[in-house]
C-alpha cells in the first residue's frame, strides 16, 4: 500500500510540473528505474518484459553502446560546424546499407525533425505543396507534422494541403486498392489547385495497425505519386534498423527505392538521434536555397552511439534473430487465435507484430484490446494497442528478444485471456 501511495505521488508531481498534455501508458502506470536487455525494472526490483520498445532497439543499456557513448563524451562533443571524423565514418556506413541511388544523408535529433526536413526538401525539389498520408498515421510533433498525423485526432486537424488515404488492408494483396486511394487524393489536390510534393508513409503502417504483407504492395501507390510529380518519402522511424527481419529497411521488403528516407527511434538505442537520407538530385534545389545547420544533429557522441548500434546489429546477427524469433512469436499468436475467437488477424514482419482483438461478431473490440494490454501489464509484460479502431495489439520488443522471451509473452497472454 505504501508503494502504491508513492506511485500516486509521483504521478501527481508529474501532472503539477509537466502540465496536462502528457499521457502515461496503462491504467496502472509503470514506474521504472533501470533497464537491461529486454527487461525493465521497477524500484522494488519487479522485472517487466519489455515487448514494446523500438527505442532500446538493441536492448536496454547495451554495454557496447554505453561504452561508446561514455568514451566519446569523455573525448569530444560539440556543435556540428567543425570538421570531425565520426560523422563521416558513420554517414558512409549508414548510406552503404541503402540502395546505391540514395547517397546523401543529413542528421537531426528526432524523427519529427527528419520528417520536417524531408518535407522541406520535397517541396523544394518538386515545387509542390501537397502531401498524402494514411488515415491513422503519426509522423511527428512539429506544427506541420501534427497536421499530417490523423492519429492525433480532432485536436490536430488535417492541413489544407494534406490528403488522408485509407490504410492498406490485408485483402488488397496487389496494392491496387491502396494506390486507388492515393490516385483519388492526387485528383482531389488537382481539383483544388494543389501540386503534390510527397507521399509520406511509415512502411510498416505501425499506427494504422501494422500492415506488412505481401511485400511489394506499396509499389503501385509509389508509382502513382511519382507519375503526379511527387516524391516517395519512406518513414523508417518504426520499421528501420532491421526490425522486420528482412534487411535493414522496411521499404526494401517492398522492392522499392524511395526518394527520401527518414529514420530515428531505433538508431541510437535510446540516444536521441535521427536522419534523412536522399537521392542527391532531390537535394539540389534545397541545397541551393537553404543553409542547413542542426546544432546537435550528427554530433560526435551521437555518431559514436550510432556506430555502436550498427556494430551490435551485425555482431549479434539481430536481423536474422528478429526474423526467426518474430516468426515464432507470430505463429504462437496464430495458434492462440486458432483456439480463441477473441484474437482475429495476426500481421507483421520480424519483431513487429499486430494482432486484432475482435468481439463475438468479429468486429473490432478496442475495450477488450485495452483490457488485454492492461492485463499483460499486471503480469509484467509490456505491449500496447494501435490502429484506427485501437483494437490491434502492437508487439515490438527490443531486437534481442529471445525464443524464451517470446514463449513467456505467449504464456502470459494466455493467462490474461483466461482471466478476462
Ligand atoms: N514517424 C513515425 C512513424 C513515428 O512513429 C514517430 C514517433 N512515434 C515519428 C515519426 C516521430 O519521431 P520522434 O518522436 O523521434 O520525433
Amino acid at each position: 500500500a505504501g508503494f502504491a501511495a508513492e506511485e500516486a505521488a509521483l504521478i501527481e508531481r508529474r501532472r503539477r510540473v509537466l502540465g496536462p498534455a502528457y499521457r502515461l501508458f496503462y491504467a496502472h502506470p509503470v514506474h521504472v528505474v533501470r533497464g537491461e536487455g529486454v527487461w525493465l525494472y521497477g524500484p522494488d526490483g519487479t522485472a517487466y518484459l519489455d515487448a514494446y520498445n523500438n527505442v532500446a532497439s538493441v536492448g536496454h543499456c547495451h554495454p557496447h553502446v554505453v561504452a561508446a557513448l561514455a568514451r566519446q563524451a569523455g573525448t569530444l562533443n560539440t556543435h556540428t560546424r567543425y570538421v570531425t571524423d565520426g560523422i563521416l565514418d558513420y554517414a558512409e556506413r549508414l548510406v552503404a546499407t541503402m540502395p546505391a541511388e540514395i547517397a546523401n544523408i543529413m542528421f537531426t535529433c528526432t524523427g519529427s525533425e527528419a520528417n520536417d526536413l524531408a518535407l522541406r526538401v520535397a517541396k523544394a525539389a518538386t515545387g509542390g505543396t501537397g502531401v498524402i498520408v494514411t488515415e491513422n498515421a503519426y509522423h511527428g510533433v512539429t506544427d506541420v507534422l501534427a497536421h499530417m498525423s490523423p492519429s492525433l485526432g480532432a485536436g490536430a486537424p488535417i492541413g489544407e494541403t494534406v490528403r488522408v488515404v485509407p490504410a492498406p488492408t490485408s485483402a488488397d494483396t496487389s496494392g491496387e486498392g491502396f494506390a486507388h486511394g492515393v490516385k483519388a487524393a492526387i485528383a482531389d489536390m488537382a481539383a483544388h489547385g494543389i501540386r503534390p510534393s510527397a507521399l509520406l508513409v511509415d512502411t510498416i503502417f505501425s499506427s494504422d495497425g501494422v500492415f506488412a504483407d505481401p511485400p511489394g504492395f506499396l509499389r503501385p501507390a509509389v508509382k502513382a505519386i511519382r507519375a503526379a510529380g511527387g516524391l516517395f518519402i519512406a518513414d523508417e522511424v518504426q520499421p528501420g534498423f532491421g526490425r522486420t527481419g528482412a534487411g535493414m529497411w522496411g521499404f526494401a521488403r517492398h522492392g522499392l527505392v524511395p526518394d527520401l528516407v527518414t529514420m530515428g527511434k531505433p538508431m541510437g538505442d535510446g540516444h536521441p538521434m535521427a536522419a534523412m537520407a536522399a537521392r542527391p538530385e532531390h537535394l539540389e534545389a534545397f541545397g541551393r536555397e537553404v543553409r542547413y545547420f542542426n546544432t546537435f544533429g550528427g554530433n560526435p557522441v551521437s555518431c559514436a552511439v550510432g556506430m555502436a548500434v550498427l556494430d551490435v546489429i551485425e555482431d549479434e546477427s539481430l536481423i536474422a534473430s528478429a526474423r526467426d524469433v518474430g516468426a515464432a512469436l507470430k505463429s504462437g499468436l496464430e495458434d492462440l487465435a486458432a483456439h480463441d475467437g477473441r484474437i482475429g488477424e495476426v500481421r507483421g514482419a520480424g519483431l513487429f507484430i499486430g494482432a486484432d482483438i475482435v468481439d463475438a461478431k468479429g468486429a473490432p473490440d478496442a475495450a477488450a484490446a485495452a483490457a488485454i494490454v492492461n492485463g499483460l501489464r499486471e503480469r509484467q509484460v509490456l505491449i500496447s494497442a494501435t490502429g484506427r479502431e485501437g483494437h490491434s495489439l502492437k508487439i515490438r520488443p527490443p531486437m534481442v528478444f529471445s525464443h524464451d522471451n517470446a514463449a513467456l509473452l505467449i504464456e502470459r497472454l494466455k493467462a490474461t485471456l483466461a482471466s478476462l
